[in-house]
């Protein structure tokens, strides 16, 4: 059996595992994200002596997947303090001579929902993250998007909600759509935990309202055929129906397809691999690597 390293890098914990060519994960460790030191020192421990083909790491971001630049396997300018110009794939490479796959962790788990999830016989998908900030990824035609950088689907311009005069909590947009509706956005304009805010608040018809323009400007641009809803808010699954209806009614019947107009709750769904989403993208791009 060939078994593949996977690595999730986020900015709160790295989930390192290793798993099959069918996606199933057999072992999985957490480890906190502290200095890149101290983290990286673990993830090694934990992978050196696996019987492993070949790594796939999903970074959070911004990061640098373009083979060709001088910056490739970067984690490159993130507020996340130490981590800047951080050459993760770099200090993977010193210590593991072995294939490395590298993209966003959005990228990688619209790729893991692609192969054994959501998606799977699909040849394009889009991935989205609500949690602490707010990403995206696609597999457009079997090709995971980059372009120049790679999308930035989190930091996009939304119209604003009539009733909502909160001034947003990014750093560099103030009120894009991660600053208005990501997590920590949800629980400053309210003063209370996102989890704690009952189901009739309106905080989610707001939430539906942000999260359904921005699906809008997805369907629109990249015309995925699944769209798939992960992180920590979209634990608040009363808000899949209230999205949809929304993408719907925005939308007014201009994209006329039926998975649209009548499988709408069959088109943007929770990740069918869970909280292992991230993680089976990484088993993922090991393989593709
Ligand atoms: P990360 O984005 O760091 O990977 P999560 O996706 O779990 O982690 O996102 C964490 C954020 O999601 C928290 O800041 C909180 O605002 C929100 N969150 C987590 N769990 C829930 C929940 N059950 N209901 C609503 N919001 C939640
Ligand atoms: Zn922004």
């Amino acid at each position: 059996m060939k078994l593949f390293g996977a690595i999730e890098a986020g900015g709160t914990k790295f989930v390192c595992a290793i798993g099959t060519e069918q996606g199933n994960i057999l072992e999985k460790v957490i480890i906190p994200t502290s200095t890149p030191d101290e983290t990286l020192a673990q993830v090694i421990a934990f992978f050196k002596d696996k019987p492993i083909q070949a790594l796939g790491v999903g970074s959070f971001g911004p990061i640098d997947p373009n083979l060709d630049s001088p910056t490739y396997g970067y984690i490159t300018k993130t507020p996340k303090p130490n981590w800047s110009d951080y050459n993760l794939i770099g200090v993977l490479k010193q210590h593991f001579d072995l294939p490395i796959g590298f993209d966003t962790d959005v990228n990688g788990a619209a790729l893991g929902e692609l192969n054994w999830g959501a998606a799977k016989g699909l040849s394009s998908s889009l991935y989205i993250t609500v949690g602490t900030g707010i990403g995206a990824g696609a597999v457009i035609e079997g090709n995971r998007v980059h372009g120049l950088l790679h999308p930035e689907m989190g930091h996009i311009s939304v119209r604003r909600h009539p009733d909502d005069n909160y001034q947003g909590t990014c750093p560099f947009h103030g009120d894009c759509l991660e600053g208005l509706a990501a997590g920590p956005a949800i629980e400053k304009r309210w003063g209370e935990l996102a989890n704690t805010l009952p189901v009739e608040h309106q905080a989610w018809e707001m939430e539906a309202y942000y999260l359904a323009q921005a699906l809008v400007n997805y369907i629109l641009i990249l015309s995925p055929e699944k769209i798939i809803m992960g992180g920590g808010v979209m634990k608040q699954t009363h808000l899949f129906p209230l999205i949809r209806q929304k993408v719907k009614e925005m939308l007014n019947g201009y994209v006329s397809k039926a998975e649209i107009l009548t499988h709408i709750d069959q088109y943007i769904v929770p990740p069918l691999l869970g909280d292992n989403a991230g993680i089976c993208g990484g088993i993922a791009l090991a393989i593709k690597a």
